[in-house]
């Protein structure tokens, strides 16, 4: 009797794992550059898509709040963001998501705001779709390569300016503060990070994967599902994925050092994967070789490019089937950024 009592509880457990996938648009346009942009028509295609897979669409501060609690999501949870504030999402895709009543949020620069960018939606339009269930959080004050910080400011005051500031002039003009930022370029490093945590911010970057209860939350992995991936196709396979488990000790700093192409060993901890299915990709030499050491209940994987990283921001992402749930994977992105590259 003990034994079904405890097998009941893994199976309820298995069956409610709370789960996010978090979508990143830029611009929802076909005047804009494609690289950032996902023509309306198509943005129309991921939105029928999500609904017809039964997705449920969250509100994403309440979703990731409930996450960190270790409560419970519903289902097939999606979230939907938009970055930098474009005139375009007002226009072409407030509409579209306001007729289905789903939530959103956008990750504004107040810098760019005020100084009434051409382009971007003023704060009055914000309010607009705020009142229609949309959240207005933080991209920092004016858009930085964040880990270059001017040589005359220390991380605090550096911080305090983009980040901090940003939040109190989103407040001033919203009524609200989420306290949620999103990595312009999706480009931190462990020192950001820290300093957020410190300052009880949750950071969102541009490498992809889900969110699950485990998430590292000042690097929270976003799918962006603009430009190349702007494909319903792609995105379809992206809604299939759960987060790889990986343990904090795996965190690694995003800049690249003199060890490139860099090697990369994570730590996990699961028993819904075969260690032999894990595979490694790496931007533009897709499958990479790799190890994996058992131990017991921990898997030790690791990775390395053959290739030296020149362009200024990549990805290794990790990957394993689930076996509880059938076409499904388990998905880890690490992000690289080569700082030699003033670009990018
Ligand atoms: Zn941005």
């Amino acid at each position: 009797m003990k034994y079904l009592v405890l097998l009941a509880g893994l199976l309820i457990t298995m069956a409610t794992r709370a789960e996010l996938v978090i979508l990143q648009y830029h611009h929802v346009s076909t005047s804009t550059p494609a690289a950032t942009s996902i023509s309306p028509a198509d943005f129309k295609r991921h939105l029928l898509l999500l609904a017809s897979l039964n997705k449920t669409i969250v509100d994403l501060p309440s979703a990731i709040q409930t996450l960190r609690q270790g409560g419970t999501l519903p289902d097939n949870a999606v979230a939907i963001t938009f970055d930098d504030a474009y005139e375009s999402i007002y226009h072409n895709a407030f509409p579209l998501l306001a007729q289905r009543r789903w939530p959103f949020t956008v990750f504004v620069n107040p810098g760019t705001i005020d100084a009434e960018h051409e382009g971007i939606m003023p704060w009055q339009q914000l309010r607009e779709m705020q009142q229609q269930g949309a959240t207005i959080a933080n991209h920092t004050q004016d858009h930085p390569y964040l880990i270059q910080r001017p040589d005359n400011l220390t991380l605090d005051a550096w911080l305090t300016q983009q980040v901090d500031n940003a939040e109190q002039r989103i407040k001033q003009e919203m009524g609200q503060s989420n306290r949620l930022l999103a990595y312009p370029y999706g480009e931190y490093s462990l020192a950001i990070a820290e300093w957020l945590q410190d300052h009880d911010y949750l950071a969102f970057g541009q490498h992809s994967g889900a969110v699950s209860s485990q998430s590292f939350w000042q690097a929270i992995p976003r799918y962006p599902v603009a430009g190349a991936y702007a494909d319903p196709d792609t995105l379809n396979n992206k809604l299939q994925t759960l987060a790889l488990p990986v343990a904090s000790n795996s965190l690694v700093d995003p800049a690249l050092g003199s060890d490139n192409p860099p090697e990369l060993r994570l730590t996990l901890h699961s028993q819904d994967l075969d260690p032999d299915h894990l595979r490694c990709f790496a931007s533009g030499e897709g499958q990479i070789d790799h190890q994996v050491d058992v131990t017991g209940t921990t898997i030790t994987l690791t990775t390395q490019a053959t290739q030296p990283i020149t362009q200024g921001r990549s990805r290794y992402n990790c990957t394993a089937p689930s076996l509880s749930k059938p076409g499904y994977f388990y998905w880890y992105s690490q992000l690289w950024i080569n700082t030699s590259v003033e670009n990018r």
